[in-house]
């Protein structure tokens, strides 16, 4: 079964008088915008928006929110922001730092839009709403007051779940200090049913800076926010969440979600959403993994990969299984021969988990007939756009045997599109190929035997009529059988004849593209 499948069927087994009563399903991502978004947020958003997708699927009315937590405190600068600029804000709520981008109100806007976006192109877009909205519309009022009051409550919580001791005097809550709008450096020191004292200080905490202020204030509307460990909750509560998951690093024996949930219970006294975890999303080669700039980010995965191949990446792997992903091998091409076996299957009229997994793949929008078209292989049109004597849709018509169809002409340009991306900015040097106008300088590397049998081939090809690729695959092998050479040894050869290189695409199809004078020439090594 789909993955998504069992979590939905699951949501309707709990949910089911709710369900029934038409009330909304209320299902619930965030993601803290403190920099960058990393294309591993991708898979908690693909757990979130792929339930809410299923359940509508299934006409259940779902209420879908994703929230730009834009209130928790910068804990850290990222390499592409002026450390000296930006170290005085270590500690301050994302929502009250500048924009290192003009048109942004805040550094937590830019970054967040930004992934809202990439969420948006890849079909996963939600109600948006922001933490520090939450905070000041005065809806978590009331969970803060019950906090504050059941503390030492929290604290055996923390203890019994996560053996993490808090002292005797902690307060589980941060002000944001009203003379320097720091929210890490401050310490609350007493509660007295309306306001709290607290005091701002560089002792607080190692990596924030106070600034010696001691005051007293309301820690509602917003001048206030939890720990992340209650933050959870309250925003379960506040949203009235039903369905929400995390990451494995949440999920952990003693961790967060455990603990979250045993606050929501005990001190908010509400019964916790269902959620699941979601598993990491890694990426691997030289360029993506980089620490600066781009490199592993959703908004680069959203650039590098059609939505419906980027979902088809995000979906096909059950969500409790890590992703591994390295766009210089041969994990593009793989992922669009991946997607053609499912549209196969698809027209092919079986009805399985593929083609409940290819339905999905597709946008909300996309969905309905799906009509058939022809499916060029990516790592040939790859290597089609690489050759500029070649006409594209002249050679995939061939592949087709049949004329090209306006839906064909767009699959193969938009697959052209991302080829040629692929290639000038993530491919590994073995999948650039150029054909070479003249010999070669590595066939002066050739030994006797594979000059002989390469000249045996020229003369067969000089005798036959037409030259399709079927054909010149029967040859090909023929003459390699006889030759006595390996495999590797004869295909060898014709690579570095024609591509100056030790191996390229199948070879009987890369022949069929060229010119019978050309390819007979070159054989006999001119
Ligand atoms: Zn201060």
């Amino acid at each position: 079964m789909f993955w998504a499948h069992k979590i939905a069927d699951e949501v309707e087994r709990r949910y089911a008088d709710k369900i029934k009563s038409g009330e909304p399903i209320v299902v619930r991502d965030e993601k803290t915008a403190s920099g960058k978004v990393h294309v591993g947020s991708l898979r908690s958003a693909s757990l979130h928006a792929i339930t809410a997708d299923v359940l509508r699927s299934r006409g259940v009315n779902v209420n879908f929110w994703f929230e730009i937590n834009d209130f928790d405190p910068m804990d850290g600068i990222p390499s592409y922001l002026d450390e000296a600029e930006y170290k005085k804000y270590m500690g301050v709520p994302l929502c009250n730092i500048p924009s290192p981008e003009a048109g942004f109100d805040n550094l937590a806007e830019l970054y967040g839009q930004e992934y809202v976006k990439v969420l948006e192109q890849v079909g996963f877009g939600a109600s948006v709403y922001r933490a520090s909205e939450l905070y000041r519309s005065g809806v978590m009022n009331d969970l803060i007051k019950q906090a504050l009051e059941k503390r030492d409550l929290i604290r055996e919580i923390y203890y019994r779940i996560s053996k993490s001791e808090k002292p005797a005097d902690w307060y589980p809550i941060n002000v944001i200090c009203e003379k320097c709008g720091n929210l890490s450096a401050t310490k609350v020191t007493g509660f007295d049913g309306e306001n709290v004292t607290y005091e701002c200080s560089s002792d607080t905490i190692d990596w924030a800076e106070g600034c010696g202020h001691s005051g007293e204030m309301s820690p509602f509307d917003g001048n206030a926010k939890f720990p992340w460990k209650l933050d959870w909750p309250a925003k379960f509560v506040a949203k009235g969440i039903d369905f929400e998951g995390g990451g494995k690093d949440h999920y952990t024996k003693g961790g967060s979600r455990q603990v979250a949930e045993a606050i929501c219970r005990e001190v908010f006294e509400h019964e916790p959403p269902y959620g699941v975890f979601n598993e990491f999303f890694l990426v691997g080669g030289k360029k993506m993994s980089s620490s600066k700039g781009n490199a592993a980010t959703a908004k680069e995965m959203a650039h590098i990969l059609p939505p419906h191949i980027l979902r088809l990446l995000l979906l096909k792997t059950p969500i409790n299984r890590q992703i591994s992903f390295d766009p210089e091998g041969d994990a593009i091409p793989i992922l669009f021969d991946d997607y053609d076996r499912l549209a196969e299957k698809y027209w092919s009229g079986v009805e399985d988990d593929d083609t409940q997994l290819f339905k999905f793949i597709h946008l909300p929008d996309e969905r309905g007939e799906f009509p058939q078209r022809f499916l060029p292989r990516f790592s040939q049109v790859a290597f089609l756009v690489q050759m500029p004597h070649m006409d594209i849709y002249e050679e995939v018509a061939k592949m087709k045997e049949g004329e090209l169809t306006d839906l064909d002409i767009a699959e193969l340009d938009m697959r052209a599109k991302y080829a040629k991306q692929w290639l000038r900015e993530y491919a590994d040097g073995k999948f650039i190929f150029e054909l070479q106008d003249s010999l070669p300088e590595i066939a002066g590397t050739l030994t006797e035997e594979q000059k002989v049998s390469v000249s045996k081939l020229a003369d067969k090809i000089s005798e036959t009529d037409t030259l399709d690729g079927q054909q010149l695959h029967e040859l090909i092998h023929e003459v390699k059988d006889e030759s006595g050479l390996s495999p590797k040894e004869f295909f060898s050869t014709i690579y570095k004849l024609f591509l100056g290189k030790e191996s390229g695409p199948k070879v009987g199809w890369f022949l069929s593209t060229l010119d019978r004078d050309f390819i007979v020439n070159r054989l006999r090594l001119k």
